[in-house]
């Protein structure tokens, strides 16, 4: 820390060790993070692709807190960059290394209070810094389902879940994070507080506009609480792998279980032979699940109001019907719940397992369900033709049109050659994906590594107006600065 905010050539600007005491005084010792071994794991986003050159993380411990540090942040034109578990996948909760003015990390990891479990309400209102997996657990205890589900939920917490909007296996039957929330509470880049936690399912009153704040990735204001829908506690929960010829009878088979199973349906997941194989490399038990190697499978959930084993002969006779028209085929419904995990096991490792095949330039598109195959035709040709021998990836959540389109280096070639193709290819491959009339980010959001692609792909007036937005909300730029257009 510096005891004045000039900055030093290439260098972020430091805080002034003034302002340092004034934030202490804010939230306290425990609040304030300047040590380098425990500033480090939150400098550096999960693939290691940025690293923030912070120097202080304040961590508040109440709304109250939150609003001083952001007050005092604004007053002295001090960049604020939110964090919550850092697991997300754009650099969006890393500071931009080309950054002017001096920015903090500001961790939620101390805002951990659920306030209120109303199981008649199906609601609860829960603090941003709660684990997401802590959540299920405590909806589950009161008999209840929140249904946000990612493989990153181990540490994920619920502020970047909705900054991210994020997505996950269950989007099918219960949408995006956004369609979760009820209510909001957020801290304005002023410092003001917009106090929207209402747990109410009907509330026609001007612009909604806790959705400004969902989805924005940190650049309009700091999430401290939200009021959830919880659902239901399932009875009955059953899950198949199957194998298919390729996209296009994945996504047939997936028409036909929609119209079969209607909204028992809560995940349909696709997996290439080389995703699976990935994932069976990294498990102790490597066992084929279905005995030999297919092309290509689906992974299916069921969840029912139903006991367990009325739901299990549900998913049995509908893969019977599927296997009998050659639609399906082999298939395997899980028969324990250790099954069901092992199972799940495998499509949450193919990211992580992939990067035993060396480098990998990944993209998190999505286009109408109609249109899977023809991507995963297209976007495999297209980089086959501009990288011989490179070993495509390709799995996701097919009922949301999301697929995760990876790309590992060819054997023969070198990683950093391999990778200095990243941008080319991201942009062959993101434009195949719009033509289709897709997204180039369907889940993961934009952060640092997708602003290009939001430049380029972005339409002009949907950018005017988040220009716009950001202005009117954020006039001096405080928050997560350099993120998003006008960010
Ligand atoms: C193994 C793995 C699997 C994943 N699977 C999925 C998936 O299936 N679906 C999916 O959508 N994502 C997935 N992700 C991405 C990531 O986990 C999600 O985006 C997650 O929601 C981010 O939460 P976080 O708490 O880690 O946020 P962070 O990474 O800390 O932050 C993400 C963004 O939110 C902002 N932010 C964080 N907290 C706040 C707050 N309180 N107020 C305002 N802004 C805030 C940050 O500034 C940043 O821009 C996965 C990631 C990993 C590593």
């Amino acid at each position: 820390m510096h005891d004045s905010n000039e900055a030093q050539p290439g260098m972020i600007p430091d805080i002034a060790v003034a302002i340092v005491r004034e934030l202490g005084a804010i939230v306290g010792p425990a609040g304030i993070v300047t040590e380098k071994d425990r500033l480090a794991p939150h400098l550096e986003e999960p693939r290691g692709l940025y690293h923030s050159k912070a120097s202080l993380m304040v961590m508040p411990a109440t709304t109250d807190e939150a609003a001083a540090v952001i007050r005092l942040c604004h007053h002295h034109r001090i960049g604020v960059v939110p964090q919550g578990g850092n697991t997300g996948l754009v650099g969006g909760a890393t500071i931009q290394s080309s950054a002017d003015a001096p920015q903090i990390l500001l961790s939620a990891s101390r805002l951990t209070k659920v306030r209120e479990l109303d199981a008649r309400n199906y609601t609860v209102t829960a603090e941003a810094g709660c684990i997401l997996a802590d959540l299920q657990r405590l909806a589950q205890d009161a008999g209840r389902l929140f249904p946000l589900s990612l493989a990153a939920e181990g540490s994920c917490q619920l502020g970047g879940n909705l900054s991210t909007n994020a997505g996950g296996t269950n989007v099918l039957r219960f949408g995006n994070a956004r369609d979760l929330v009820l209510g909001l509470e957020v801290v304005l880049p002023d410092g003001r507080v917009l106090d929207a936690l209402r747990g109410l399912r009907k509330n026609n009153t001007g612009y909604d506009l806790k959705h400004l704040f969902i989805g924005s990735e940190g650049t309009l204001g700091f999430i401290t609480a939200a009021t959830l829908k919880l659902f239901p506690q399932p009875r009955g929960v059953a899950t198949a792998l199957v194998a298919v010829n390729d996209p296009e009878a994945a996504v047939a088979l997936y028409d036909q279980a929609r119209s079969s199973l209607g909204d028992e349906l809560v995940a349909f997941e696709l997996l290439s032979r080389r995703a699976l194989e990935l994932a069976l490399a990294s498990q102790d038990e490597s066992r084929d699940p279905l005995g030999e190697p297919y092309a290509w499978y689906v992974l299916m959930e069921l969840a029912s109001a139903r006991d367990h084993q009325a739901t299990e002969s549900v998913i049995e006779s509908f893969m019977h019907e599927c296997l009998e028209a050659g639609v399906v085929h082999n298939g395997v419904v899980a028969q324990s719940e250790t099954q069901r995990e092992h199972l799940w096991q495998l499509r949450h490792r193919v990211s992580e397992a992939q990067g035993k095949l060396g480098a990998s330039i990944k993209h998190d598109i999505s286009v109408p369900v109609s249109k899977i195959a023809a991507f995963i035709q297209q976007a495999d040709a297209r980089v086959r033709e501009m990288i011989p021998g490179c070993r495509v990836v390709a799995f996701g959540h097919l009922g949301d049109g999301n697929i995760h389109f990876n790309i590992s280096q060819p054997e023969q070639l070198s990683a950093e050659a391999f990778l200095d193709q990243w941008t080319v290819i991201n942009r062959e491959v993101h434009a195949i994906a719009v033509d289709l009339g897709g997204s180039f980010s369907a889940e993961h959001g934009i952060g640092i590594l997708k602003l290009d692609e939001l430049k380029h792909f972005g339409q002009g007036v949907e950018l005017e107006l988040m220009k716009t937005v950001k202005a009117a909300l954020d006039p001096a730029g405080i928050m997560n600065p350099g993120k998003l257009p006008g960010g």
